[in-house]
């Protein structure tokens, strides 16, 4: 039995990863669930898999849920805060960790998973924006392994020759270059000039993928394949000019391996996160997912075209940081936090979350970002330029 931590489990991958668990409950028991505020959806979900531990980030919440918890007879415990969600992902008990928050708020419990030595399911791209080799040192300093949920990195590392101890460093092993697919969006087919009105709703309807707001968002701009650019940098050990981007619009493909042979890996299926999550779930073994079987007649046909980084600035935005290297990754994905939660409360066009990452990105200094007290200054500091730039 394989004791699981489940970060940010009222989310859209939370929800996905109960799911797979819930077929496999003779394999799998939860130890402890966590939410930002949705107490219902908590509750729900704690009277179903019954964790020793259910996390709320605030005091007023949790008090709300053990009264619920209580009243319905659960055993669970009810605990509150940033340290209790640590506490979380590093017990002794816990063989898993799912790291599913969304933002920079997943990064400290996906670093104490990583110096506590646990497997990590990481679906948090952000955390490795912020502070790649922080936590990519974590992970190896203390024997934890890194498993890719992120649909494109899970499909690369299943193209890749794994082991256990060298998956991190794929540099030399005749990879030309990889290929992160991207679907575009729901504003892929838009001329500029139509991007300017586009509003919240339609920002988070996406064509392909089921996803939280603030990914839609990423999704619609393309920041998500930039910061999915920087996630695989630093998960792969590859140079930023050995990794592409292509538009896929069907996104059944979910990425590619070139190597110096000739030979193009790909990994394909259905459009849903059950798959990489059953997949780093039950590595090296394969689980059942719940995923229906691809169906390549049906789907017809497999488009390709090149991702514009004119067409999409935040992809730009993005290799940029990545090549300016220490903290600009962090300080794009500070301002970038600020600017889609603005864009999602209608205070800025959708056109303006770019600017506003460019003009954050050009005032700031970055710093080397060797220590985890400069990642997070930096953060902050570039989600006040952000604020202020907005304001
Ligand atoms: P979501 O918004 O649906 O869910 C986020 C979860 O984090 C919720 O449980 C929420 O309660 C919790 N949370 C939010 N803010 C918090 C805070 N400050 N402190 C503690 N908990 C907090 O997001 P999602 O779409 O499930 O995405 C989660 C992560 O997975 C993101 O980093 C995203 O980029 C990544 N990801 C998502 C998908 C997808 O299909 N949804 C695919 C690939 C990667
Ligand atoms: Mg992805």
């Amino acid at each position: 039995m394989q004791s699981v931590t489940l970060l940010g489990s009222t989310g859209s991958i939370g929800v996905s990863t109960l799911d797979v668990l819930a077929r496999h409950h003779e394999q799998y028991q939860v130890y402890a669930l966590t939410a930002n505020r949705s107490i219902d959806k908590l509750f729900e979900q704690c009277q179903q898999f019954e964790p020793a531990v259910a996390v709320m980030l605030d005091e007023a919440s949790a008090e709300k849920l053990a009264a619920k918890i209580k009243k319905a007879g659960l055993s669970t415990e009810v605990l509150a805060g940033e340290l209790a969600l640590q506490q979380a992902a590093e017990h002794d008990s816990v063989d898993y960790v799912v790291a599913a928050i969304v933002g920079a708020a997943g990064l400290l419990p996906t670093l104490s998973a990583a110096k506590a030595g646990k497997q990590i399911l990481l679906a948090n791209k952000e955390a490795l924006v912020m502070s790649g080799h922080l936590l990519m040192r974590a992970v190896e300093q203390n024997g934890a392994t890194l498993l890719p949920v992120d649909s494109e990195h899970n499909a690369i590392w299943q193209c890749l020759p794994v082991g256990k101890n060298q998956q991190y460093h794929y540099d030399g092993k005749g990879i030309r270059r990889i290929i992160l697919t991207a679907s575009g969006g729901p504003f892929r087919d838009y001329a500029p000039e139509d991007l300017e009105h586009v509003t919240p709703e339609q920002a988070v309807a996406h064509p392909n993928w089921s996803m939280g707001q603030k990914i839609s968002v990423d999704s619609a701009t393309m920041m998500n394949k930039g910061l999915e650019v920087i996630e695989a940098h630093w998960l792969f050990g590859l140079s930023n000019q050995q990794i592409d981007v292509v538009l896929h619009r069907q996104s059944i493909i979910h990425s590619m391996v070139d190597y110096v042979d000739g030979s193009v890996l790909a990994q394909m299926g259905n459009p849903d996160m059950r798959t990489p999550i059953a997949n780093a779930l039950a590595w090296p073994n394969r689980i059942d997912s719940g995923v229906a079987p691809l169906d390549l007649v049906t789907v017809g046909r497999l488009d390709f075209s090149e991702a514009d980084h004119q067409h999409f600035p935040c992809l730009a935005l993005a290799y940029q940081a990545l090549e300016a290297g220490g903290t600009s990754t962090a300080i794009l994905n500070a301002a970038n936090e600020v600017a889609v939660e603005a864009f999602l409360n209608r205070q800025i066009k959708f056109t303006e979350i770019a600017k506003t990452i460019e003009h954050v990105l050009s005032q700031q200094v970055a710093t080397s970002g060797e220590t985890l007290e400069q990642v997070l200054a930096d953060d902050q500091h570039a989600r006040r330029l952000a604020l202020d730039y907005i304001s």
